[in-house]
């Protein structure tokens, strides 16, 4: 396969506290892109109390879905921005199909398209017991007992199915998310780079030699 124009297009999909946040800034900074975490911006605006802050507030606390229409807008603006013009690393986007068909229709109305879904696979009971860290590491409002089970549910609803969808099209690298985060690590850059995706300049730079 071979990819005409160097570019870097990658989502990172994987259940709450599977590490996908760590993961995706490693891979962001390795090929020289942005990493866009929805959930960050959310929690910025939030923080911030701007007007989407207000808007959103009350549905990241109950750890329900943000409207796709707004959250699509929201990376479509950012997607846009000129540093995220060779790639991006896409965290907590899409979420369900409304937003790939969304993400669909911006990148086609570009000429662009992805170049590798990394799914960060990691077993329910240790994303339950690394989100019970995090929120004793962290004291993130939406990491309690009661949220973090509505988050794992609606995961499972809707955001699992969408990686059929990528499947289908052959971008998945599925990814053993259990092990130390460079054991985790190296299996995504190794996977990627069995796809000829490896980072700008120094391909080795990845696997680290000891
Ligand atoms: P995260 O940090 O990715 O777990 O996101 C935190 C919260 O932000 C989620 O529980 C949702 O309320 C909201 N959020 C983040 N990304 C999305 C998205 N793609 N669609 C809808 N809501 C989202």
């Amino acid at each position: 396969m071979t990819h005409p124009a160097r570019s870097a297009r990658f989502l990172i999909v994987g259940p709450q506290g599977s590490g996908k946040g760590t993961q995706g800034v490693l891979v962001a900074e390795a090929f020289d892109v942005p990493q866009v975490a929805t959930g960050d911006i959310f929690r910025e605006n939030v923080k911030g109390g701007t007007e989407l802050g207000k808007q959103v507030q009350a549905i990241i606390e109950a750890g329900d879905l943000v409207p796709d229409e707004l959250t699509s807008e929201l990376v479509r603006d950012r997607l846009a921005q000129p540093d995220a013009a060779g790639g991006f690393v896409l965290d907590g986007y899409p979420r369900n199909r409304g937003q790939v068909a969304h993400l669909d229709e911006f990148l086609a109305g570009r000429g662009e398209a992805l170049d590798a879904v990394i799914e960060l696979a990691v077993p329910r009971d240790e994303s339950i017991a690394r989100l019970r860290q995090r929120a004793l590491d962290q004291g993130r409002t939406d990491d309690t007992e009661e949220v973090i089970a509505n988050r794992l549910a609606i995961y499972e609803r809707e955001t699992a199915p969408i990686l059929d969808v990528y499947r289908e099209r052959d971008l998945v690298l599925r990814i053993d998310g259990v092990g130390t985060l460079d054991d985790v690590t190296g299996r995504i850059f190794d996977a990627l780079a069995e796809r000829g995706l490896v980072p700008n300049g120094d391909g080795a730079a990845a696997t680290g030699a000891a």
